[in-house]
Formats: C-alpha cells, structure tokens, sequence
C-alpha cells in the first residue's frame, strides 16, 4: 500500500535495543531493505558524525551509503515529531524514516516520509 512502511521484527527488535542502550543519547542509523520491500537492516552511525547540523552530514564518513533508504534515530523524549533539523537530514538520507522515542517499546516508533508526513508503519509477515 502507497504511505506505508513495513518493518520486519528483528529490524524492530534492533532499534528498540540500540534506543535503550543509547539512551539518554540519540541513537541513529541508516535503513536498508530487503528484497520484499521490507525495512530489514539498519546500520549504524558514529555517534561523531551525528551533530546538530544535520543538513552538514558527512556521508562519505559512513561506510555504507550505497542502497540505504531511509533514516532512524532515537529521541530521549516522548515526542517522536521531526524536528526542524530532523527534516534537513531527512532530506539527504533517503525517503523513510523512524522516529522512536522514549520508552521505547513497539508503539513508540513513528515512520515518516521525507516531508516529515507521518507514514503508516506495519510489522512484516514472519
Ligand atoms: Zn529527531
């Protein structure tokens, strides 16, 4: 279906993880797809080059840019709502992208297009 993102549950699993872990810093990474279409992978940034100018973003500095297609990062307050620097590094990062914020279960992770329009967002089949 158009405007909606499909996760799949290890991918799910994995942010929910790194998001605590990180906690009370930002976690954030690239997504990747799998061959279903499905938000499958994600890959980590350095922490160094997540700054707070966004739209700055060195991409050469991450290893992998090829065939991501979207953004996830964490936020440590229950607001999951793009900021307005979100939307600059939603901009160079791909058309998807996650929000989770805290606490950081299931119903805490937001999906939004490139605009920073809330997209629908669905757990993939097992
Ligand atoms: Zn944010």
């Amino acid at each position: 279906m158009p405007g909606e993102v499909t996760l799949t549950r290890a991918a799910l699993d994995f942010i929910l993880h790194a998001a605590r872990n990180t906690y009370p810093e930002e976690f954030v990474g690239l997504l990747r797809k799998n061959k279903r279409g499905e938000i499958a992978e994600v890959l980590v940034i350095p922490q160094a080059v997540y700054g707070t100018n966004f739209s700055s973003i060195n991409l050469y500095n991450v290893p992998y840019t090829s065939g991501h297609c979207g953004s996830i990062h964490s936020h440590p307050g229950m607001s999951a709502r793009p900021s307005r620097g979100d939307l600059a590094f939603f901009r160079v990062t791909g058309e998807v992208h996650l929000i989770v914020c805290y606490p950081y279960d299931e119903n805490c992770v937001h999906a939004y297009g490139t605009d920073g329009k809330e997209l629908a967002l669905k757990l993939a089949e097992p």
